[in-house]
């Protein structure tokens, strides 16, 4: 009994103390220098690999904090791009250890908010770690409109941190964005790298593209927005990862049938417009199979499955060997063989 006691007696007080020690400044100070390293030292590390990072996998509707929107990473040992900027995808990219001062480029497959959202961020947080050329944004006819207007926006931003930090550590022109017109069936080859882009179906959203990386042998596909286009999976046959928007008629019906019972008009119309611009996971999977891909991955799934039992609706669906992407997922594509590891 006495031993059931010292126990009982030492369960209560480990938190009693632990709160109390929590409480005292000196013992927050401490606890404070030990974390902080380990946060801001995050390393994305080095690898030989062809690495796909997942930086942004929430569509546009209803709240996702645990989601970025549109956003994925692709890195070589030579290479460092990004394919869409949603909201909240820089925060990814810093948290990830992404080697930000390095990145050569972003490219958009089209101009919808939750793709180009963060692009400042990425400008900001790039140009803060040392990156010693402009940053490059590539996309579709539209690209200088958004690129100049995006410039002006935040002309005043930049000019201040130039003031503040001075022009030999933050180069003003640094801060600006530079677009690079990149039309459907335009091919970008750097030491082994090769990214094209290739129309999707987005309608009506035009042009809306996709793009293909092969590095070494090994193939990525991203679709940014897109119905199951026959296009789409013709530049995919046969290619290692096909990483694809995706829409769950299952999970999004009911959101509709309640938005009307509630007589929420222009959600429940908002929804059912969204229903025909995106691909609907079971044509999806099936198409996949016929093109022989690899490894088929969602992500921008609509609507976002931000609780469990979303998940298990949109999961009930899936072939198994489908992946629904999570913000920060990696995959590594080894040069030389065909596997693809996931991580976590
Ligand atoms: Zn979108
Ligand atoms: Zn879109």
């Amino acid at each position: 009994m006495k031993w059931i006691k010292i126990a009982v007696v030492g369960l209560i007080s480990i938190p009693v103390i632990t709160f109390v020690l929590f409480q005292i400044p000196q013992v927050q100070d401490t606890l404070f220098r030990i974390v902080a390293p380990r946060a801001m030292n995050v390393d994305f590390g080095e690898s030989e690999n062809l690495r796909v990072f997942v930086c942004g996998t929430a569509s546009p509707l209803g709240n996702t904090p645990d989601r970025a929107q549109a956003c994925i990473a692709i890195i070589t040992p030579e290479h460092f791009y990004v394919f869409d900027a949603g909201a909240g995808s820089a925060a990814r990219l810093l948290g990830g250890g992404l080697p930000l001062a390095r990145l050569d480029g972003v490219f958009l497959t089209h101009f919808h908010s939750d793709h180009i959202s963060d692009l400042p961020g990425m400008a900001l947080n790039s140009w803060v770690l040392g990156r010693a050329t402009p940053l490059t944004v590539f996309g579709p006819r539209g690209i200088n409109q958004i690129i100049e207007g995006l410039n002006t926006a935040y002309h005043l931003d930049r000019s201040y941190r130039t003031a503040h930090h001075g022009a030999d550590f933050m180069p003003l022109e640094l801060g600006d964005l530079q677009g690079a017109h990149f039309e459907p069936g335009a091919v970008l080859e750097l030491d082994g790298l090769k990214i094209t882009s290739f129309m999707v179906e987005h309608n009506p959203i035009s042009p809306a593209v996709g793009y293909r990386i092969d590095y070494r042998g090994r193939s990525v596909v991203i679709s940014g927005d897109s119905i199951v286009s026959a296009g789409t999976f013709e530049v995919a046959q046969g290619t290692d990862l096909l990483i694809h928007d995706a829409l769950s008629q299952d999970a999004i019906r009911p959101l509709i049938d309640t938005a009307d019972a509630l007589g929420r008009d222009r959600t429940a119309k908002i929804m059912r417009d969204v229903v025909d611009y995106h691909a609907d996971v079971k044509s999806l999977e099936a198409a996949s199979r016929q093109a022989n891909v690899g490894q088929l991955v969602l992500y921008h799934m609509v609507p976002t499955p931000v609780n469990p039992l979303l998940l298990k609706i949109w999961n009930r669906n899936l072939a198994d060997t489908t992946i629904m992407a999570e913000d920060n997922m990696l995959f590594e594509l080894p040069v030389g063989n065909k596997t693809i590891r996931v991580q976590p």
